[in-house]
């Protein structure tokens, strides 16, 4: 067992259940060796909770370019792909809700869905996974939000209204490198709706995708801290998924969070997906977040089963690896503890209530 156990902002391990189901037990409970998350290297590395995405990705085109490796290569600017319907993309997600739920259940006391703060702590203190259900694009959601409070009670507590998508409620941005977050059109008034309503249900809402406008616009809504879970600097990897130095100050303004993304097309300066990229990269970006964000607001946000990630981490872990970088770079104890876990208990606190 790794000696600092740690929070994460994101990763989308549901999607592998989602997409062999026949072989989960083998995928969550064993390992099967591929991808980064399992129950036991989740273990090992100290893996003490994170965010479960639920998202629903887009149908691929017949003739559709090969953008992974397109997003080797920069300059590029990927097409959004095409507006998703709630009829469209709630049984999956209805799916995928199950899955964390069948996850629960099948690790028989090793993990726990967490609907509030107190039980955060609890798992964290007894050694119990803290799983967060999220939902990463909120199309299973409709435009009349009734969905909404079905997901809240089954355990909802985060949600980031858009992925890199347009939706009913507002604009993700598309993957382009170089390029910045002022994409598009702010969010429509459905979505100024479910802000409100994830107010109402604190349920915190998840930046991360959202284009500035959007940005803006929840910033000027919600009463919440302003978090997004899985983004870096802009101005060390200009990337349209990355936030401006004036993003993170208001970010640190409302008391919010910022989980470092270890995909490497967010972290290398020059934006390619290659994975043999060192340290470097990573510590950048987290002395930059670091010096604007200041010590309260940073964490980690891996995106583990959602990206390529550099070589150095490969998969969860990887993480103490990177924890014992920060100690060579100087970073104290206490400083560590906040970004690997104190920051995410304090940040749900003041999202969820005590
Ligand atoms: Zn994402």
């Amino acid at each position: 067992m790794a000696d600092t156990p740690f929070l994460d902002g994101h990763n989308d391990f549901l999607l592998r259940l989602l997409r062999a189901p026949a072989a989960r037990e083998q995928t969550w409970l064993k390992g099967d060796g591929t991808g980064h998350l399992d129950l036991p290297r989740m273990r090992d590395a100290g893996f003490a909770g994170g965010f479960f995405a639920i998202y629903v990705s887009s149908p691929h085109e017949a003739d559709e370019p090969d953008y992974q490796a397109m997003m080797d290569s920069p300059p590029y600017d990927l097409p959004l792909p095409a507006l998703m319907s709630a009829e469209q993309t709630q049984s999956t997600a209805l799916q995928m809700a199950g899955h964390l739920m069948w996850m629960e259940r099948a690790s028989q006391g090793a993990l726990k869905i967490c609907r509030t703060a107190a039980e955060l702590r609890a798992c964290l203190e007894a050694g119990t996974i803290a799983a967060v259900m999220h939902m990463e694009g909120a199309e299973a959601i409709g435009p009349d939000l009734d969905a909404l409070y079905a997901f809240h009670a089954m355990g909802l507590r985060s949600l980031g209204p858009v992925w890199s998508r347009p939706t009913v409620f507002g604009h993700g941005v598309p993957f382009r490198f170089p390029g910045d977050p002022d994409t598009g059109p702010g969010l429509t008034d459905a979505g100024k709706d479910l802000v409100r309503a994830c107010n109402e249900l604190k349920i915190m809402i998840d930046l991360s995708h959202l284009n500035e406008k959007g940005f803006n616009d929840v910033a000027s809504l919600s009463d919440a801290p302003l978090v997004a879970t899985h983004s870096n600097a802009h101005a060390v990897t200009p990337s349209t998924r990355n936030l401006t130095d004036r993003q993170l100050a208001m970010i640190r303004e409302s008391g919010g969070m910022v989980g470092l993304n270890y995909a490497t097309v967010f972290l290398r300066e020059d934006g390619r997906k290659s994975t043999d990229c060192g340290w470097d990269p990573v510590m950048r970006h987290l002395d930059h977040l670091l010096d604007k964000l200041g010590e309260d607001h940073l964490g980690f946000g891996s995106d583990f089963d959602g990206a390529d990630i550099p070589d150095v981490i490969a998969d969860v872990t990887g993480v103490p690896a990177l924890i014992n970088q920060m100690r060579e770079h100087q970073y104290g104890e206490d400083l560590i503890a906040k970004i690997a876990r104190n920051n995410w208990v304090s940040l749900l606190e003041r999202t969820w209530g005590e």
